[in-house]
């Protein structure tokens, strides 16, 4: 099956007791047994969840592996990956980490003795360099956010593998319609299906998928054993939107190309960030790596606080918010909402300025959104 087909059909047999074509909700915490250690498969919902199992399967085939896990939050997810790990161990993490990532490695997992070094990946040579005796896990994310950032993902993978290190990939910002590192040689793929899976601003959740047994294996008796799982209703929402997630991701990169091309003409924006722009520096990775550039795209302004005060204030279709990778198209002011928990020095350096906005392009028609940051930008 090709990726539209499995997307809408991958693990959702018709109901065999009543045909029902959407895949039903089971909303049951245990199943009645025939006799002592004889059931159908289910025993208690932490365990197994016939709907969860369904969006397991589901995101599985969609990134070209065999298992999936699903967690009540993408950071449920994350966390679960760290429970592989054993203290003293060390890990390697881009500099621009997502800020959930970046806090529970270093204020939840640092006290047990963990390390982590935070460094720039889009030189693999750093990695490279970074990697210890006891470095047991690379961790990679492409688009970073939010500046955008590319890592070539096959370079990584192979230095991992190389290291006798496992290979992380947070595929958040791409989707597997985008994207699909296993096939680039990741070891376990990490998803908040907040975001693009879903689609649609209504649910918070994560997966992990692996092709690989053995750790399959071991992660699922964490999710069991924490029991961090999601609930049927949720399962269903995350199964019902990646049904449209090939669509929403067309419409979603070419809402981004144009406004990207915008803005990068606008006499007020001094710089844009997105790896479809032909002078982004990770645009021939994106090329080679990604089936398109995406839906995420960043701006800065000349102008400083107070101008990007009115931008956003003037926006009516950008939503000011929180997230990412929905119908609904939102602005962020990763300096003083995603990223304000970064110390400002650190922040400025790294690009972060007062002056930087995070756009989410949504599935809304191309003229209206380019006519609302027009409107917001005539404010500036
Ligand atoms: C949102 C996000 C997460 C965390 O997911 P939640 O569902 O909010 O817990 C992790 N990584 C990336 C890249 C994200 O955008």
């Amino acid at each position: 099956m090709k990726f539209s087909t499995k997307a809408i059909r991958a693990g959702q047999a018709p109901d065999p007791s009543t045909g029902a074509i959407s895949f039903p909700i089971y909303q049951t915490s245990t199943y009645v047994q025939e006799e002592p250690s004889k059931h159908k498969g289910f025993s208690y919902a932490r365990t197994e969840n016939p709907t969860r199992k369904a969006l397991e399967v589901n995101l599985a085939s969609l990134e070209g592996a065999r298992f999936g896990l699903c967690f009540a939050s993408g950071l449920a997810a994350i966390n679960t990956i760290l429970n592989l790990l054993q203290s003293g161990d060390h890990v390697i993490a881009p500099d621009d980490l997502y800020g959930g990532t970046y806090r529970i490695f270093t204020q939840l997992y640092k006290k047990f003795g963990l390390s982590f070094s935070f460094i720039d990946q889009t030189d693999p040579g750093n990695v490279e360099r970074a990697i210890q005796k006891n470095t047991k896990i690379i961790w990679i994310e492409t688009p970073s956010n939010p500046l955008l950032k590319i890592t070539d993902i096959q370079e990584i993978t192979k230095i991992a593998a190389n290291s006798g290190c496992l290979s992380v990939v947070d595929n958040t910002f791409a989707s597997p319609y985008l994207q699909q590192p296993l096939r680039l040689g990741a070891d376990i793929i990490v998803h908040s299906t907040t975001k693009y899976l879903s689609g649609h601003s209504d649910v918070i959740g994560g997966a992990l998928i692996t092709d690989k047994e053995e750790l399959f294996e071991k992660l699922k008796f964490f999710q069991n054993a924490v029991g961090a799982v999601p609930g049927p209703q949720d399962c269903y929402l995350i199964l019902r939107g990646v049904k449209t997630l090939p669509l929403r991701m067309e419409k979603h990169c070419s809402n981004a190309g144009a406004i990207a091309k915008y803005l990068g003409l606008h006499p007020k924006v001094k710089k844009v960030y997105y790896p479809g722009l032909t002078d982004h520096p990770g645009h021939n990775v994106a090329r080679k790596q990604m089936r398109d550039f995406g839906g995420m795209v960043s701006l800065e302004l000349k102008s400083g606080w107070e101008g990007v005060f009115r931008f956003v204030k003037n926006l009516k279709l950008f939503s000011l918010a929180e997230s990412l990778g929905t119908v609904f198209s939102l602005v962020n002011h990763p300096a003083t909402m995603t990223h304000a928990s970064i110390p400002k020095e650190v922040r400025e350096q790294r690009g972060i300025t007062e002056s930087l906005l995070r756009l989410s392009i949504g599935c809304e028609d191309e003229e209206d959104l380019l006519a609302d940051l027009e409107n917001g930008l005539k404010h500036v």
